[in-house]
């Protein structure tokens, strides 16, 4: 733990060895170093983003996802980019920098829609950041959207084994998850990817790949949360993953790719009645506050028991100021822009 705090990496046997070797006491160390990293580059700051989960319509089929194609008890909706930009006056009125748009893969949204939407969020909020959170989409689409004014991409990776990765997504596969991620990078976006804890069948060499995986890519952000079930997908029965995997895995990102933004997932809260502040304290620093209409967001259900999806944005933003001071950090309501970013030359960096 020691050397991964200074070098900022370690090997795939190390990775396992360590994972294997975890009780109370060194997990406890391990959250520590993380929180010590944390704080080094980042200070005590949380970053609040606005997350709008614009549409649950969806072509993709992922094996554990409740907004599956398959999955035909679920009931559909979409927003109008009208709704949309409400959601994001609201967000504004109570203090969001950046706003993040979430769906499923909804082809309704078309490249000249979305950049139309993109384009008038960014003219009536010039000095918040505009986070997409569309799953896989054309060079051309993920071109178009940035020179309309988007600044980040978050696209999880999933899970860094092909074999698992292959498993979980009949309609995808890993070579161009891989590819759409560099591709992000590429043309320049603030890039997230990230990965689920405890996926059916998942092991320690699996996660080592994990963090040799984001050591390679260094995105801006990384998401992690725990696999959780839900009710109409195939992996129904198959165990949740556990939070204290799922807090060693968000502490030992922070170690390998300290610059990176990780939040406290929502995933994670839903896991644990102090999942967030548990992960705010094991190296994140971003939560993503829900700002859907009330009205929606318990048809965004990508697991069981999803929480916050009762309470009205500015309760949430309340309870999460709350939370947040309790747990001795402070809420940052400044756009939040990665570290990594704001280190690359002047004219690579692109505040639209
Ligand atoms: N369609 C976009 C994409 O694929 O990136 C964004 C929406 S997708 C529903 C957002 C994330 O939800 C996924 O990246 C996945 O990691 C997470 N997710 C979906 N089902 C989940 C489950 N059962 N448990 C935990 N996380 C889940």
């Amino acid at each position: 733990m020691e050397r991964l705090y200074t070098q900022e990496s370690l090997g795939s046997e190390e990775i396992v060895d360590l994972l294997g070797n975890l009780d109370q006491t060194s997990r406890k160390r391990l959250h520590t170093f993380a929180h010590q990293k944390r704080v080094a580059r980042y200070g005590t700051g949380v970053y609040l983003r606005g997350l709008i989960e614009f549409s649950n319509i969806c072509k993709q089929n992922c094996m554990y996802c409740g907004i599956r194609s398959a999955n035909k008890a679920v009931s559909r909706y979409r927003l109008k980019p009208e709704e949309i930009m409400d959601c994001c006056r609201e967000g504004y009125n109570l203090g969001y920098r950046t706003f993040v748009l979430q769906s499923g893969e909804d082809d309704w949204y078309t490249t000249d829609k979305l950049a139309g939407l993109v384009a008038d969020i960014k003219r009536h909020y010039p000095d918040s950041a505009v986070t997409l959170s569309i799953g896989e989409r054309d060079d051309e689409t993920y071109t178009r959207l940035f020179e309309a004014g988007a600044d980040r991409y978050l696209l999880r990776h999933e899970t860094a084994s092909s074999s698992l990765y292959e498993a979980l997504h009949p309609t995808m596969t890993f070579e161009n998850r891989r590819d759409r991620l560099r591709a992000l990078k590429a043309i320049g976006y603030q890039v997230g990817a990230g990965f689920m804890v405890g996926l059916p069948g998942q092991t320690n060499e699996d996660l080592a790949k994990d963090l040799l995986y984001l050591k390679e890519l260094n995105p801006d952000m990384v998401g992690i949360g725990p696999f959780l079930p839900h009710q109409a997908t195939p992996l129904k029965d198959e165990p949740a993953g556990t939070v204290e995997a799922t807090l060693d895995m968000i502490a030992l990102a922070r170690l390998f790719v300290p610059d990176a933004l990780i939040p406290a997932t929502t995933a994670l809260g839903t896991a644990h009645p102090y999942g967030r502040e548990l992960a705010l304290k094991a190296g994140a620093n971003v939560v993503m506050p829900n700002l859907s209409p009330l009205s929606v967001r318990p048809k965004y259900t990508l697991y069981d028991n999803k929480i916050c999806t009762g309470d009205e944005s500015a309760q949430c933003r309340f309870c999460l100021d709350q939370r947040i001071e309790g747990a001795g950090f402070h809420v940052d309501m400044g756009r939040g822009d990665s570290l990594n970013w704001l280190s690359r030359p002047p004219g690579e960096q692109a505040v639209r």
